[in-house]
């Protein structure tokens, strides 16, 4: 059996708590560590969790407490900016429909049920180095604090210090050119109310959906060659963002009214969308990352949060099988590269798809009918990522 009692998680959003959960399941105590203060919850606009990951948390015993947020959604519809239908994409046989819940909400309600459990969380901690010895880990916070344990986990997000801490040499985070803003709009708009829409319009990509109280959630990916940071993108004030979307998008349904019925202080801006090249090191003695500092797939995938947990419990399930630190992490990394790396490069084609330019946007609306009925169906596209389980009781084959 392993001899791993304690871990130390850096990051408190979704692969954090995730993880500690997972950890208590297998035996392992932990104590999240989070940047932020308590009572900041962060930001953030919707996200979406696919099949795969709502099983993951029902390992977890998460979903009860995730009933009560966000909405079903099982159909994606996809037209152009006439509204003019190009394609569906019905959810999968026998697999219950993906959720959009509001990431703020899903991250609390992850961190209640862990305390629930008795997990600690410390929030004000912003990890800034780790020392190894043998047989532990000391991890610094930038307040000046230190906790020790025998392993380091990095659920520190898409800009991850532990990733650095690991390899030096990490490649960063890639900007694709689309910038990513989200909100919600105080008017209702006439569509199926389980269903995503996804509009292929003049000068951008939008997506919307119904939400049951008359209001709508929309998100937009503009492209745009200037790549920004999420604080460089605030630090332009929201009211000429509105103003340049509702440029872009003048001539697009519904984004146009949708854009007149969003007020400046309602929309979220994160500034140039981003992914995670594939990472030569996951793991390097004590520290192992977990979520979007070891695999962020873009969020056109509708995988990050839903991978982020998987990973979270495979995780746990190695600590928990394999008895040498070193060769859990090995077995961790083996169960989830391919399958994370796959997902990335699904929304990377799907990324492509949004900067095309006039021409080949046009060709891709023509083609788009005929695709999704034969090469693009939804079985043969997201079948595997969506019916991925994870084996909780089967011991890890690791040697
Ligand atoms: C502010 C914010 C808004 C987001 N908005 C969206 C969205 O609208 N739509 C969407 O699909 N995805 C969004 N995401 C990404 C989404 O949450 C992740 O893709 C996914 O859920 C995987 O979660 P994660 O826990 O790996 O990373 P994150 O959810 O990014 O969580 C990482 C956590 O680590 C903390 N942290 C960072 N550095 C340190 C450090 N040195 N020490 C301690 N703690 C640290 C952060 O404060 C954060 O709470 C957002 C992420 C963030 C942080």
């Amino acid at each position: 059996m392993t001899r791993i009692r304690q871990a130390l998680i850096a990051g408190g959003g979704i692969a954090g708590p995730a993880a500690a959960l997972a950890l208590r399941r297998a035996g392992i105590d932990s104590v999240v560590y989070e940047a932020r203060p308590e009572a900041a919850d962060g930001a953030g606009a919707m996200l979406a969790l696919a099949p795969n990951g709502l099983a993951a948390l029902t390992l977890l015993g998460a979903d009860r407490a995730l009933q009560a947020l966000g909405q079903p959604i099982r159909t994606m519809v996809m037209t152009d900016g006439r509204g003019r239908r190009i394609g569906e994409f019905p959810g999968l046989a026998g697999l219950p429909p993906n959720r959009v819940v509001n990431r703020v909400e899903f991250a609390r309600a992850l961190r209640e049920q862990a305390i629930a459990e008795g997990i600690r969380f410390e929030h004000g901690k912003r990890l800034v180095g780790a020392d190894e010895t043998p047989n532990a880990v000391t991890a610094r916070f930038d307040d000046g604090s230190v906790a020790s344990g025998d392993v380091l986990i990095g659920a520190d997000g898409i800009h991850s210090g532990v990733r650095t801490l690991i390899d030096p040499q990490a490649p960063a985070p890639l900007r694709v050119p689309l910038l990513n803003f989200g909100a919600v709009a105080d008017i209702p708009v006439a569509a199926q109310a389980d269903a995503m829409y996804f509009v292929f319009g003049d000068r951008g990509f939008f997506g919307y959906w119904l939400q049951p109280d008359g209001r709508t959630a929309w998100f937009s990916n503009l492209p745009s060659a200037t790549l920004m940071t999420a604080a460089e993108a605030r630090a332009v004030p929201a009211d000429e963002w509105l103003r340049r979307l509702r440029g872009a998008y003048r001539q697009d349904e519904p984004a146009r009214a949708l854009l007149q019925h969003t007020a400046a202080e309602q929309l979220v801006v994160l500034g140039s969308m981003e992914m995670m090249p594939s990472l030569p090191h996951w793991h390097r003695g004590r520290m192992v990352l977990v979520g979007d500092s070891a695999h962020a797939p873009s969020s056109s995938s509708g995988q990050g949060a839903s991978l982020a947990i998987e990973s979270a419990i495979e995780l746990a399930r190695c600590l928990r099988d394999v008895p040498d630190v070193g060769d859990a992490f090995a077995a961790y990394e083996r169960l989830r590269r391919t399958r994370v790396e796959q997902v990335a490069a699904r929304a990377a084609k799907t990324n492509h798809g949004k900067t095309l330019g006039p021409v080949a946007r046009t060709l891709m609306r023509l083609l788009m009918p005929v695709a999704t009925k034969t090469f693009m169906n939804p079985e043969r596209t997201l079948g595997a990522e969506q019916r991925y389980r994870i084996e909780w009781s089967e011991a890890v084959a690791w040697r």
